[in-house]
């Protein structure tokens, strides 16, 4: 079963499609949270940022930033915030990686991402060293 995603890159279902390449493609998200709302998307299936081979993961990377000048430009955004829901307990409904582009107006209110948690977790020094140390391990 594909996805949502999967049939608008076969064509099967409309899409307002704003760029494509042999293998991104960039169209206007269905239900924008603001005016040139766009979704980036590697055309092939995958369904977290993890399991994005290195390659497509460049030509993914190269697509979002030659669409955020242009989605910016033709809304006359002031800003944009660039974002991946990555996994279905960060927001992720469609299982199919994609890159959020949601132009910014001063006036928009919505706030920084910071905006989506209480506040900043208390973390002893001790901790942050060992948590460091975990993710170069793995890096
Ligand atoms: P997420 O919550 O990060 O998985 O975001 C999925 C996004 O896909 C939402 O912003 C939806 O509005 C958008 N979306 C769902 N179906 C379509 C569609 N057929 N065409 C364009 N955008 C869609």
């Amino acid at each position: 079963m594909s996805t949502i995603f999967s049939q608008i890159v076969e064509g099967e279902i409309p899409a307002r499609v704003v760029y494509e390449d042999e293998t991104t493609i960039a169209f206007l998200d269905a239900n924008p949270l603001a005016p040139g709302h766009t979704l980036v998307i590697p055309k092939d299936e995958y369904e977290r940022l993890n399991d994005v081979p290195d390659d497509v993961a460049e030509d993914l990377y190269a697509t979002v930033h030659r669409l955020v000048p242009a989605v910016e430009e033709s809304v006359d955004a002031d800003a944009s915030t660039v974002a991946f829901n990555n996994g279905e307990e960060a927001g992720q409904e469609v299982p199919h990686v994609h890159c959020h582009i949601v132009p910014r107006f001063e006036s928009d209110g919505a706030g920084p991402i910071h905006a989506m948690f209480g506040g900043q977790e208390d973390i002893d020094d001790d901790r942050l060293d060992e948590i460091a140390d975990e993710i170069e391990s793995r890096a």
